[in-house]
């Protein structure tokens, strides 16, 4: 029972290895669909991608609530709050009052004693 495959793989190598036209082929198909695998999952990944980022631009964050909506709609679908131009981005409604640009953060410098 051991003997069909052997002869089948021999076969297969010498078909390899032997420089003819069904050899070519078999290569050439082999070395496609290799190419064909490697590169699908980086074809898919950046379409997928591409559709996350054109639906995030697509979508608005309620400032009430949280809930994410989209930019068409005029009142957030969960809470009813209108949607305010210029509002969106997670963590909008906190900044807004704000800008960080006018902030300031006072830092005093203290000494510390390192032989106590
Ligand atoms: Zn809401």
């Amino acid at each position: 029972m051991n003997r069909p495959p052997a002869v089948l793989w021999i076969a297969v190598v010498l078909l390899l290895l032997v420089p003819t036209a069904a050899g070519r082929l078999l290569l050439d198909l082999a070395g496609g669909l290799l190419l064909t695998l490697l590169a699908l999952p980086l074809i898919l990944s950046g379409l997928g991608w591409i559709g996350w980022k054109l639906l995030q631009s697509r979508l608005i964050i309620c400032s009430a609530c949280g809930a994410t909506g989209f930019k068409g709609s005029p009142v957030c679908g969960v809470c009813g709050t209108p949607f305010a131009a210029g509002v969106d981005g997670p963590g909008a409604s906190s900044v807004a009052s704000t800008p960080a640009s006018d902030c300031t953060i006072d830092v005093i410098a203290q000494d510390v004693d390192s032989d106590s």
